[in-house]
């Protein structure tokens, strides 16, 4: 198999999961804003695009055909894009979900084709409706060059997927400092994993979505004593991209300020030196003593709640007073997030939310946790 990783000139690729938008309107991307934030990312050298098929309501894929596909020759740039599994009745939808990708795309292939969110239940049914070997017959007819998956489950079954598929090229794992060690997402366990496999690896979620980015106290400290000028994420960032099997560093950017921060350390990446390396083990040691919510803002678990409510941004809220305490603005950020949508309290502990969380939180405890703390 060649070598992959040769393809990539530089190890920062841009997320489009976050994309800017007007108004506060996910279903409104500021194309003017992607397109300058694309053109600066491209000038700097960079060339890897991630989307996928429900990122941004499904208009991910769209704003990328206008602002990227549309305005650069297909040599380019590489483009990746997710099969939305879960979305699979029969076998034949693959073929149909393919073809809408890739007319909301505009390519005639994707560079990197992923089955989005893999774990053990999802790729048993995968398997079961063809999945894989559907990709496969992608990439022999040229509409795809390099397959892979995403993945959130334990090492063991990705040990188990890679055994049944030798095919795959590459996966994407969630990898940051803090979850290094971490039983529920196992990060260097399944980076072994992947290594042991010889399958190269795309980070995903570096910064903790998000999480890693705002730190305050000792964390705080540590890291300012290093360099001032850095910015938190950056740190997490070189972190995952520091390991030697990781290709690449996905970054969901927001915003030209973010987009210009990413790049101005990964353009030329220097990997973390073993001051740096120790610093991070220490602000982990600090950030546990911490008692925040381990949600990652993936989103998973929102549509399905009867209750309708919205749980990352109840636990966002709540983190927000683990580290800054309960003031105005951490209670304005809780009175927004349920603002029309239900409250921690209202929460009937069905636990549907629990069997989409791929951090595996007690989704029902924690809402009580956090009812109480608003409470008043
Ligand atoms: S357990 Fe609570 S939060 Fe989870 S889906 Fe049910 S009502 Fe919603
Ligand atoms: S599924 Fe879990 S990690 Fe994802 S948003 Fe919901 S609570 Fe957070």
């Amino acid at each position: 198999m060649a070598d992959i990783k040769n393809e990539l000139t530089k190890k920062l690729g841009f997320g489009c999961m976050r994309l800017p938008v007007t108004g506060g309107d996910t279903n409104a991307i500021d194309d003017t804003q992607f397109c300058a934030m694309i053109d600066s990312y491209m000038e700097q050298g960079f060339q890897y695009f991630d989307t996928a098929y429900p990122y941004h309501n499904e208009k991910s894929e769209e704003a990328v055909r206008r602002c990227l596909v549309e305005r650069y020759d297909r040599d380019k740039f590489l483009l990746a894009t997710k099969m939305p599994v879960w979305m699979v009745k029969e076998t034949a939808d693959y073929e149909r979900l393919f073809e809408v990708q890739r007319k909301r795309c505009g390519v005639e292939y994707f560079d990197f084709y992923l089955l989005h969110a893999m774990n053990k239940d999802r790729a048993r049914e995968t398997e079961e409706k063809g999945g894989f070997a559907f990709v496969q017959r992608m990439k022999e007819e040229g509409k795809i060059r390099h397959i892979g998956f995403s993945f959130h489950d334990t090492a063991d079954v990705l040990d188990d997927i890679l055994n049944r598929h030798p095919e795959t090229e590459f996966v994407q794992l969630q990898i940051n400092y803090y979850d290094w060690e971490s039983e529920n997402i196992q990060s260097r366990k399944c980076y072994e994993t992947a290594v042991k496999h010889g399958v190269p690896v795309i980070v995903m979620e570096p910064v903790k979505g998000g999480t890693l980015a705002n730190m305050v106290g000792e964390p705080a400290n540590i890291l300012k004593g290093l360099n001032p000028e850095a910015s938190f994420a950056s740190f997490a960032i070189r972190y995952a991209a520091s390991l030697e099997n990781v290709m690449l560093v996905l970054s969901g950017m927001s915003d030209e300020a973010q987009l210009a921060d990413n790049t101005s350390y990964m353009k030329d990446f220097v990997p973390l030196s073993e001051q740096e390396q120790q610093a991070i083990a220490k602000v982990v040691e600090e950030l546990e003593k911490l008692p925040t919510i381990a949600c990652t803002t993936c989103r998973y678990c929102v549509e399905g709640c009867p209750k309708k409510i919205v749980i990352p941004d109840v636990f966002h809220a709540y983190n927000s007073v683990v580290q800054f305490g309960l003031n105005d603005i951490t209670r304005g950020n809780y009175n927004r997030a349920v603002a029309n949508n239900g409250r921690a309290e209202d929460c009937i502990k069905c636990g549907k939310c629990e069997g989409q969380c791929p951090q595996h939180l007690p989704i029902r405890d924690l809402l009580e946790k956090t009812a109480e703390t608003f409470a008043g």
